[in-house]
């Protein structure tokens, strides 16, 4: 039997959500509740480790929807309101499992989440609480024990998102490797390299036309088809995207399986 090893999606929207506020358009009035997104994060059950991977405004909602109790490691990607500004909701998980969690994330990340989140890293005032963290600075592949046995590997992966310094992340557990790359508009060559012939990509498809700091859908597909993973999803999705439109579309896509995820998905890589 295959070790446990679940990505479960708690958001999949892009930054304003969907349907986003004061919107008219079919998709934010869509009755399909794939069609209601959340800001993108996800949740990894990994040989007995539970991984958050950014803490995005909706955090307390998404982890009332799942029940959730407990953060081993959290990992940002770049210091974007909406991967970011949930942290705060973090220090009831700390509160519920009586420990510090240690949260990874680029230099350049932490510089600005020690700016945002100011008040968490000054001297507490008896009686009230905050998020208890450790940072952690993000500089290469890290190897965490799992309780399930062996380990578990996190490799960051630099990519282009306009001028935010932001990262990607490759997970590897049991000889099965997943990329979750929610934020990206270009990728160098190494990026590239270790994002090649994984069992599941996760890739950033904001629309369909040109924006500059996100992949359109044409550019997404065009990397999953240079990237080659097992199968691949679509995250961080905007409301020009119909969930039902997109998935038909992409039923007709090959050689690589691809589909749009949604909020509440759950796949093994
Ligand atoms: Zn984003
Ligand atoms: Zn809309
Ligand atoms: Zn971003």
């Amino acid at each position: 039997m295959l070790p446990s090893y679940k990505i479960l999606f708690l958001g999949s929207g892009t930054s304003a959500g969907v349907p986003m506020v004061a919107c008219d358009c079919p998709v934010c009035h869509s009755s399909d509740p794939h069609d209601r997104s959340t800001r993108s994060s996800i949740y990894i059950s990994v040989g007995g480790l539970k991984i958050l991977v950014d803490t995005s405004p909706d955090f307390r909602e998404q982890a009332l929807r799942h029940d959730i109790r407990r953060v081993d490691h959290i990992f940002i990607t770049h210091a974007h309101v909406d991967h970011l500004f949930g942290l705060d909701d973090i220090r009831r998980i700390n509160t519920v499992q009586n420990t510090d969690i240690p949260l990874h994330a680029a230099p350049e990340t932490l510089t600005d989440i020690r700016r945002i989140f100011d008040y968490v890293f000054r001297d507490p005032i008896p009686g009230t609480y905050r998020p208890q963290l450790t940072l952690l600075e993000m500089r290469g592949p890290i190897l965490i024990d799992a309780p399930a046995g062996g380990q578990v590997e996190v490799a960051p992966v630099d990519v282009v998102h306009g001028h935010t310094k932001t990262l990607g992340y490759v997970f590897t557990y049991a000889g099965r490797r997943f990329g979750y790359v929610p934020d990206c508009h270009e990728m160098p060559p190494a990026t590239k390299a270790a994002l090649s012939s994984i069992d599941l990509l996760v890739i950033d498809t904001l629309k369909r036309t040109p924006h500059p700091t996100h992949l359109t859908l044409e550019a997404a597909l065009s990397f999953i088809d240079e990237l080659k993973p097992r199968r691949a999803l679509l995250t961080h999705i905007g409301h020009s995207l119909s969930h039902a439109e997109l998935e038909a579309e992409l039923a007709a896509h090959g050689p690589v399986k691809v589909a749009p995820a949604y909020d509440g998905l759950e796949v093994e890589p």
